[in-house]
């Protein structure tokens, strides 16, 4: 195993597009091409030159448009900067709005990788006077060089956030992310996780729920009977959900029967599904679904993707998503 965030080793970047490397053009701001030129040359200028190399993947996207393909696209490019260039950390340059779900996705595709990988962007394209990129970029090139353990890690305006228990909060000031106030729940793994970095996964497409009044049950129907393996359903609270609806039970009872694998998780943005404390989530309980405890939407989504497309059957998966990998739950 290489010793990870070797002082003087040398760090990968990857630039998948987002603010920090946008352009103003007609329509607004869009990806441009040429951010690892300006930021070789400037680093260069700094005296860093421990970073590189470099790559882009193209086309550069609006991390609106980061599918769970796209996560293995990065990671891909992150075990050939580890595995081929020897690189002892590597920053990945995204887009913000989806940076938490990315680094989520990251986490997991990556178990087992020796070194640490960390993701930052920025709220304001680097060019522009007064832009946040130049800060994130150095500090998350510090961090990388100060010898954090291996793991991805989320860094953005100053503060370092563990990939999973990231989410992004806010629109409109720098400190767009926050580490999210959920409760541990520390049933740890009693196993490694049956896949790692050296042969990755293509996640399966999972589906995102939110229950609220007047939910339609259909929508959750529809998804089992389209064959989805999988649903993140966002409950009220520690976990409740409308079972006095029959209509509610059966397309529970419909997913279940299809194999589907759902997954509650709280819509609150602070605490965890607990079943139990109520008798509508024993009834959640009973029709199946398993509790994802403190786990946000991105990570609950992420790991469940993962789960089913490394091939582990439902019973398996249900297993997976009550134990914790990297502290998620
Ligand atoms: N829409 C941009 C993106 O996520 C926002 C940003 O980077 O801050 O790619």
């Amino acid at each position: 195993m290489k010793p990870s965030g070797r002082p003087n080793g040398r760090l990968g970047v990857v630039i998948t597009g987002g603010t920090i490397g946008m352009h103003g053009g007609d329509d607004g701001l869009a990806p441009a091409s040429g951010l690892a030129m300006r930021l070789r040359e400037a680093l260069c200028a700094q005296g860093r030159h421990d970073v590189g190399p470099f790559v882009e993947l193209a086309p550069l996207i609006d991390s609106a448009n980061a599918e769970p393909e796209f996560w293995v696209r990065i990671a891909a490019a992150v075990v050939s900067l580890v595995e081929d260039d020897d690189c002892s950390g590597v920053l990945i340059l995204h887009g913000t709005d989806t940076m938490a779900y990315t680094a989520a996705g990251l986490a997991f595709l990556l178990f087992g990788l020796p070194v640490p990988v960390v993701l930052t962007g920025a709220m304001h394209p680097i060019g522009d006077v007064g832009s946040d990129g130049w800060d994130n970029l150095s500090g998350a090139l510090d961090l990388l060089t100060s010898g954090p353990p291996a793991g991805t890690t989320v860094y953005f305006a100053g503060r370092q956030i563990p990939a999973v228990h990231c989410s992004k909060w806010r629109t409109q000031t720098a400190d767009a992310f926050t580490r999210t106030l959920r409760p541990t729940m520390d049933r740890s793994a009693p196993a490694l996780p049956p896949w790692s970095y050296r042969e990755l996964v293509a996640p399966a497409r999972v589906a995102v729920l939110p229950l609220h009044p007047g939910f339609e049950p259909t929508a959750l129907a529809a998804l089992a009977a389209a064959g989805v393996p999988g649903c993140v359903l966002e409950c009220y609270g520690s976990g409740t959900a409308p079972v006095a609806d029959p209509r509610f039970i059966a397309a529970l009872e419909l997913a279940r029967s299809r194999n589907m694998v759902v997954v509650a998780i709280s819509q609150c943005p602070e605490g965890a599904v607990a079943f139990g404390h109520y008798a509508t989530d024993h009834r959640l309980k009973t029709a199946g679904v398993v509790s994802g405890g403190g786990m946000t939407r991105e990570v609950a989504l992420a790991k469940l993707g993962i789960l089913l497309g490394a091939g582990l059957p439902p019973a398996a998966c249900r297993d997976w998503m009550r134990v914790s990998v990297f502290g998620e739950l």
